[in-house]
């Protein structure tokens, strides 16, 4: 290793910041053992944070209808193939309901942009979530919506709320997405989000189509600058009815490595080790762990419509990625020394931070 990569691992441990040059300078210096290195650090800063545990959110995928035509994305609205479905509030409910009873205390609520599900309709599921389980944190991950939206949706009970940047360089975005969407309202959403006190996720996909060492740079840079309270990163994989069908998938590797550095950046960020790295490796969750994730999500969307939410090709949706194998899922992390947290987890001192 290059007393060059030392320094920045030791620089981003010490001061949680790198120009944006030197984030691009260390994402060109992976190898294995620089890898190993940041890894280390990584769990260090994770477990004196959080300890061994791993924060466990149930996954309700609750409509794969999207009005949306992102380019890489399986349920795309110009996917004429994908057979469509919307959960009733009623089906959302039985998912809380199971997920309560195997012990989760996130739900989160996750689906393409559905106008289906205008406010009164979310807040009507948020309100009856939330008298039946006060003590959960209900996440939200339902894409664009005007600051009023959120703002009512946050008073109807809404916590968390995901929404991936997706790439923060405005070239990129526009690659990736229809002339419909852009960078800037993108870039509204999480600042609308985050002023109106929701504890907020951004993220990107590692490996996306015309992504250069330069793009991940800047998302380091904007993950560091914006400081969300969640990020969720994983590989890019492609769906054979996108535009992206022949684009080859993301590294497992690349995204542990970037895991790491995330871990660094914000020590007390949420950050899951997610589907998609499980999909392209069957160790891939643990992996994702062991470079200092510390949340999984499983799937706690009723069997008949997992399928059909299909982002990506081969996406998992069974074994412990499914919410009723928690079983099979402690036993994995027990053999890399960790074991799953129950509590709602939230980030650690965000009410004391936000004066709550
Ligand atoms: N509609 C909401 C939104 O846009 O935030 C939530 C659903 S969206 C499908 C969730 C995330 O899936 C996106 O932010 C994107 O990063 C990820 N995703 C979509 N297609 C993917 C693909 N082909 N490979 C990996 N991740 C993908």
């Amino acid at each position: 290793m290059t007393e060059r990569a030392k320094f920045l691992i030791e620089k981003l441990c010490s001061e949680h910041s790198l120009e944006l040059s030197e984030y691009k300078e260390l994402i060109l210096a992976r190898d294995d053992e620089v890898a190993a290195l940041l890894a280390e650090r990584a769990r260090e800063v994770r477990q004196r944070h959080y300890g061994t545990g791993v924060y466990v959110r149930g996954l309700i995928e609750i409509s794969n209808i999207c009005k949306n035509d992102c380019l890489y994305c399986g349920i795309r609205r110009g996917n004429s193939e994908a057979e469509r479905y919307r959960l009733t509030k009623e089906e959302i409910l039985e998912c809380c309901d199971e997920g309560y009873s195997l012990g989760f205390r996130t739900f989160v609520l996750q689906g393409g942009e559905d106008p289906y599900y205008t406010d009164d309709v979310l807040c009507e599921i948020l309100f009856e979530i939330k008298g039946r389980y006060p003590e959960c944190a209900v996440t939200l991950s339902l894409g664009e919506r005007s600051h009023d939206s959120y703002s009512r949706l946050f008073t109807a009970g809404a916590d968390r709320y995901l929404l991936r940047h997706e790439t923060a360089c405005p070239v990129h975005y526009a690659r990736l997405h229809p002339t419909d969407m852009s960078y800037d309202g993108r870039m509204r959403c999480l600042r609308d989000l985050k002023d109106i006190g929701y504890q907020v996720g951004c993220g990107f996909m590692v490996g996306s189509p015309y992504q250069t060492e330069d793009e991940l740079a800047k998302d380091l840079k904007f993950i560091e600058e914006f400081s969300p309270n969640m990020c969720g990163i994983g590989p890019f994989i492609p769906h054979k009815k996108s535009v992206f069908a022949e684009h080859a998938a993301g590294s497992v590797e690349l995204t542990c490595y970037l895991l790491s550095i995330i871990r660094l950046i914000l020590p007390t960020v949420l950050l899951p080790a997610t589907t998609a790295l499980g999909t392209l490796a069957g160790d891939g969750r643990e992996r994702g762990i062991l470079s200092g994730a510390n949340v999984v999500m499983p799937n706690l969307s009723p069997h008949s419509v997992r399928t059909k939410y299909e982002l990506y090709n081969n996406k998992l949706h069974s074994g412990s990625e499914s919410a009723e194998a928690l079983a099979e899922l402690e036993s994995r992390l027990s053999k890399i020394g960790y074991h799953i947290e129950y509590s709602r987890g939230d980030q650690k001192d965000f009410f004391r931070k936000e004066g709550i």
